[in-house]
């Protein structure tokens, strides 16, 4: 096993960089409404591989908006259940569809896909852009279902508990959620990348060093994530063995 990857519990699939939000603080930057997304099939067959070698507890789909794609993330899941994933998680803003039927259609797949995990991103930032009511919609579909954890996942700026008019705005959405007994979790801070950092800016110390909380040493990788075009570490599951690319990854690049 390569000794840098000894440690990897945990897989990522970044479906597609296309999202239906504009959202001022995406560490993404900007989207376009459709793009090119993962491919399903080959990233179950690689969720496979990787179970039967590596102990992974936990995998999550996100964007971009996943759920433009529903097709792909049923296929991953599905793979992440058949092979013992005990966490498996989606990240979406809800924002997908605006028909009420397949709203609850897509709610439902995810659930007997095998998703396990839903964060349901609304907050100021999301909103601005985002219709809050096929959001809700989702919402309600998904309280109807069996699904073991369910949340609403809000960005925050500065500090949860900072008075901003950014968090007042998402205090007043969060509270739409609550008075139907949705939970909220304690959300992420937003960190000045991408577009927060061009929106934003004002509200961040730029002198002194931020350091990503979703950054990891090259030296010990315990996630690995998936980008809509196959790129994965230093190669490629459209083009080669995700066993091979693991065994071939080092920090500095492929081996020679
Ligand atoms: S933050 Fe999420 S919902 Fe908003 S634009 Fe970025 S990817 Fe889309």
């Amino acid at each position: 096993m390569n000794p840098y990857l000894q440690n990897l519990n945990r897989l990522e699939f970044l479906v597609t960089f296309a999202c239906t939000g504009r959202c001022k603080h995406c560490s993404e930057g900007d989207h376009v409404n459709s793009g090119e997304h993962i491919n399903g099939d080959a990233a179950a067959d690689m969720v496979q591989k990787v179970v039967a070698k590596y102990a992974i507890k936990s995998l999550m789909t996100f964007g971009g908006e996943p759920l433009l794609y529903p097709e792909e993330v049923y296929k991953i899941h599905k793979a992440a259940r058949n092979a013992g994933i005990v966490n498996r998680q989606l990240i979406t803003n809800g924002f997908f569809n605006r028909d009420d039927e397949e709203i609850k259609h897509v709610a439902k797949a995810l659930v007997e896909s095998g998703v396990n995990d839903i964060m349901l991103s609304v907050d100021a930032f999301h909103q601005e852009t985002i219709p809050i009511e096929p959001v809700m919609s989702f919402a309600s579909a998904l309280q109807g279902l069996d699904i073991p954890k369910f949340r609403v996942h809000p960005a925050w700026l500065v500090s949860t508990d900072a008075d901003n008019p950014y968090n007042n705005k998402t205090r007043e959405i969060l509270s739409l959620f609550t008075v139907k007994d949705i939970p909220v979790s304690s959300g992420n801070m937003i960190f000045p990348e991408g577009n927060a950092l061009k929106y934003l800016n004002e509200y961040f110390d730029l002198s002194v060093p931020h350091i990503s909380p979703y950054d990891e040493s090259p030296y010990d990788i315990t996630a690995i994530c998936v980008e809509p075009n196959g790129r994965v570490l230093s190669g490629n599951i459209y083009q080669s063995d995700i066993l091979n690319i693991m065994e071939d990854y080092t920090p500095e690049g492929k081996r020679a």
